[in-house]
């Protein structure tokens, strides 16, 4: 803990030096959100001052410094470490180029011609004739993802992966054995380069929202860290964009309002983006302010796992979403699997056109992984939820929860019992192993057939 660092934070009014030592030792791992500190302080001071309270918040979260580490380029970089020969070529990974194929990473001298990832791979070859077009090797880069794993576990357990080349850190209980936060992501950084040749990114900051904006700011090769009584100034001048959750079509409202920046967006009243947007609206403002009170969560206390998509237009077409709910489900099944997990509840997400945003969740027959099973509880989620409305959507989440390491034991028996059970997990493992030769393009099951899986 670097006591000096005090010297620059501003403090609560009213808070003796004392009270303030007490703060940061003892309640400083306790905060989990903001009003939880704003509450705290107050007791403790006796003074009314959110603002101010808040800002100490934000002080107080410099403790637990969180560590976002982001590979460059991955897959590419990987495939251009196997390959010497492609050094200095422009290249992707991705495809297939007949089709809709589309570019799962482009390396940086592709990125000169403006491609990018999910470009369809027959525009990427308008850009730039001379493309290189690499097939997607996923059990390599699974291979390269095991190695960077273990370079973080030499220096914390608590690691909540986002991807294979992606990954949260908190540090904060290694730091007597490692230095503080800064030191560990420069120690992570030199490890991958010198035991794995490839480049990663990092930022360094209180929050986790801030952390990841850090590490993708100066990249390639960036390592960035922002202290607390730099986060506001770091966000300011930002585009809105940079906020979790906006997408082009939220992206475009705020430029109708004339809201440009992150200080353009957290100087307008609270009340305002609630009304506008309801809880993400709320959720935005304090992203804004640099308050994000999410933890970094490991894989072992995971308590579900889930994805979802933002789309690029707002979609009421049924057959549409069910056939994105139904890749977005592969992913969570796939991602189960992986990490021998099963589940016992399967969770749907929609944000309407106009924000409200829904959950619908539903426990399963028994602790599952299978793509059908979970599927078929996600399906009729849906219908339901949909039933009688003609809103659009604009977001659609899966998850699975209630996740135990052990299929239920009504399951185990029915694996050897059952053939249905049993055709189905091939299914899922002919699925898991196609994804990881092609990539999750290349599996299509049929959404708009309710019972042909
Ligand atoms: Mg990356």
């Amino acid at each position: 803990m670097e006591y000096t660092e005090r010297k620059n934070l501003t403090h609560p009014a009213g808070l003796s030096e004392g009270l303030q030592f007490f703060a940061f030792v003892k309640i400083a791992p306790l905060l989990k959100a903001p009003d939880e500190g704003d509450r705290l302080l107050e007791k403790l001071s006796g003074v009314r001052e959110p603002g101010k309270n808040r800002s100490f918040f934000l002080t107080v979260a410099k403790f637990s410094m969180i560590i976002h580490v982001d590979m460059d380029a991955f897959y590419a970089s990987v495939e251009m470490r196997e390959q010497p020969g492609l050094a200095g070529l422009a290249v992707v990974v991705g495809g297939p180029a007949q089709g809709r194929g589309v570019v799962a990473a482009a390396n940086y001298a592709a990125r000169k011609y403006g491609i990018h990832s999910a470009m369809p791979v027959v525009q990427a070859q308008r850009l730039c004739p001379k493309l290189v077009l690499l097939p997607v090797r996923m059990p390599l880069y699974i291979k390269v993802s095991r190695r960077i794993r273990e370079i973080f576990q030499r220096y914390t357990p608590e690691l909540e992966p986002l991807s294979l080349d992606e990954a949260f850190l908190d540090v904060s209980a290694s730091e007597r054995l490692f230095g503080d936060a800064v030191k560990i992501g420069r120690k992570i950084k030199n490890d991958i380069a010198e035991e794995l040749s490839l480049v990663a990114s990092v930022g360094i900051a209180p929050t986790k929202f801030v952390a990841k904006v850090a590490s993708d700011i100066d990249k390639p090769d960036g390592f960035v860290v922002i202290h607390a009584h730099e986060v506001q100034a770091f966000l300011d001048p930002l585009p809105v964009g940079r906020l979790w959750g906006v997408g082009k079509v939220t992206g475009s409202e705020f430029e109708r309002l004339g809201i440009h920046t992150i200080k353009q967006l957290r100087q307008q009243p609270r009340e305002v983006l609630q009304y506008r947007f309801g809880k993400f609206g709320e959720s935005l403002w304090n992203l804004a302010q640099g308050i994000d009170p999410r933890k970094v969560v490991s894989d072992s206390q995971a308590k579900s796992i889930s994805n979802e998509t933002t789309f690029a237009v707002d979609i009421s077409d049924q057959r549409l979403l069910r056939n994105q709910l139904l890749e977005l489900t592969e992913q969570v099944a796939f991602r189960l699997r992986q990490q021998g997990l099963y589940a016992r509840t399967a969770q749907i997400k929609l944000r309407f056109a106009d924000f409200k945003t829904i959950t619908r969740s539903m426990s399963l027959a028994a602790h599952t992984q299978t793509t059908k099973a979970l599927w078929n509880v996600a399906q009729e989620l849906l219908d339901a939820a949909l039933a009688g409305r003609t809103r659009a959507i604009r977001l659609l989440g899966m998850a699975a929860s209630g996740l135990s390491r052990q299929a239920s034991v009504v399951q185990q028996a029915d694996l050897f019992s059952d053939p249905e059970q049993e055709k189905q997990r091939e299914l899922d493992r002919l699925a898991d192993e196609i994804r990881g030769r092609f990539g999750a393009v290349s599996i299509r099951r049929g959404a708009g057939h309710h019972h042909k899986v």
